[in-house]
């Protein structure tokens, strides 16, 4: 059996999403009076709303043409939903915000969809292996259908984040987090591998207008792509996108995961590509993060100089709430350097990584950190940073312990660092905010 994935290029708005709706077999098969749930890819919102959003939230444009495909194929009852975080943090009105400027009330009058912050809950238990559960929403659980729309982007972490893995944000933080875990029971890709499990009928489209490399975030680099991809099958749609990003499906983990519960291939070969010829659309995006050879600075920081400081690498258990926060530190560091080498200070992060045994002083940042290491006699100085993730003053007193004097407001206000990063699309006409409002 093949699965169907229909193709098109962005051309014109609605136009080329009904291309490749009608390419992917037109609309799911069920009745017009069927509980229909959007699930866009909302990573996070600043306030204020000033920040690269081009790869990495889903554009309104896609959003406002899949209800418009929907209503004209007489579905009802549609709702959408996320939830937003901000600076890895839960912050009250922050999903308003972000649906207000994203345009999403527009469409509660224009076409009478209903809105839902998912973090108000309520969260079921879905087990999704032997012994291991998520708390999934209930509005997606109880829904006949999930419109799943991605975004075609590279993640730092699972190498690809597409239909699969913005289930993630149906799930409440506990079990996000839980999905960073490592231990006996699995890893984050044996968790996104199963994000679909238990849940209803998913049809996708990955919206590509803009895709990113070094994603998930604004601190990647977006490239005007152009391409839709709709399929009723999301691992299909999936194996897609990430070919299409440069990665066969064998080379993203959790991809693999999937594709031994569903008990298919992990290569094309169950897939029938409709509309374009995939390998004219290839082109590789970088997914990691570039850092020294013993992984101990970013290489930007390595080549400013930087002496005297280990922030090793990230790994796969750093969540992305102390990932925000990991990403305005290294900001404030760089900031923060006057030319003298710091004292030998190395800083831990995620669940499981382990001291190097030469520092002066190890700053052990996050809950889960401190905990694994509260009595590890091989540190000499340890500086736990507890919290989960850490509060901002608490990493600035523990960083100014050991000389190193970072600027509070970059870690307390991200939003102004985050601007920043808008500087390289100046004056790039076809990097638009016109695609992420709905007027
Ligand atoms: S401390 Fe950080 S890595 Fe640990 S669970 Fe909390 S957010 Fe995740």
């Amino acid at each position: 059996m093949a699965f169907t994935v229909g193709i098109s290029r962005y051309e014109r708005p609605y136009e080329s999403l009904r291309i490749a709706v009608e390419r992917a077999g037109g609309l799911p098969k069920i009745s017009p009076g069927s509980r229909v749930f959007i699930k866009p890819n909302i990573v996070t919102w600043v306030p204020g709303g000033v920040f690269p959003k081009w790869g990495v939230i889903t554009t309104s444009r896609i959003v406002e043409d899949v209800v418009r495909i929907l209503k004209e194929g007489g579905f009802e009852h549609i709702k959408i939903g996320e939830g937003i975080v901000y600076g890895g943090l839960l912050r009250d009105g922050i999903t308003k915000e972000a649906f207000q400027t994203l345009g999403y009330y527009h469409l509660k009058r224009r076409y009478g969809i209903e809105t839902i912050d998912l973090f108000e809950g309520p969260f079921k238990r879905v087990q999704i292996a032997d012994g291991i559960s998520l708390n999934f929403s209930v509005e997606a659980l109880e829904s006949d259908l999930i419109v799943d729309i991605p975004v075609l982007k590279t993640h730092a972490q699972t190498v690809v984040s597409l239909g699969i893995k913005n289930l993630k944000g149906l799930i409440d933080i506990p079990s996000r987090k839980r999905c960073h875990s490592k231990n006996g029971k699995g890893d984050l890709h044996f968790y996104v591998g199963r994000l679909f499990i238990g849940l209803p009928p998913i049809w996708t489209v990955i919206d590509g207008i803009f895709s990113n490399e070094r994603g998930p975030g604004f601190d990647g680099t977006a490239r005007r792509t152009n391409l839709i991809i709709v399929s009723h099958d999301v691992f299909s749609a999936d194996k897609v996108g990430s070919t299409i990003l440069g990665y066969p499906p064998s080379d993203v983990p959790h991809l693999v995961h999937a594709s031994k519960v569903l008990g298919r291939p992990i290569d094309l070969s169950d897939v029938q590509v409709v509309g374009e010829d995939l390998n004219n659309l290839i082109s590789f995006h970088k997914y990691s993060f570039d850092y020294n050879r013993d992984n101990s600075l970013p290489a930007v920081m390595d080549r400013m100089g930087i002496r005297g400081l280990s922030y090793w690498k990230y790994d796969e258990t750093l969540c992305t709430y102390c990932s925000f926060l990991n990403g305005a530190i290294l900001t404030a560091i760089a900031k923060a350097w006057a030319g003298t080498p710091w004292d030998e200070v190395e800083v831990l992060t995620g669940k499981v990584m382990k001291p190097s045994g030469t520092k002066k002083h190890t700053i052990l940042l996050g809950k889960c950190m401190s905990r694994l290491h509260r009595n590890n006699s091989t540190i000499s100085h340890p500086i736990f940073v507890k919290g989960c993730p850490p509060k901002p003053d608490e990493v600035v007193k523990a960083f100014r312990e050991v000389g190193i004097h970072l600027d509070g407001a970059l870690l307390e206000h991200p939003e102004g660092y985050v601007s920043r990063f808008l500087k390289k699309y100046e004056g790039r006409e076809d990097f638009s905010e016109e695609f992420f409002r709905i007027d």
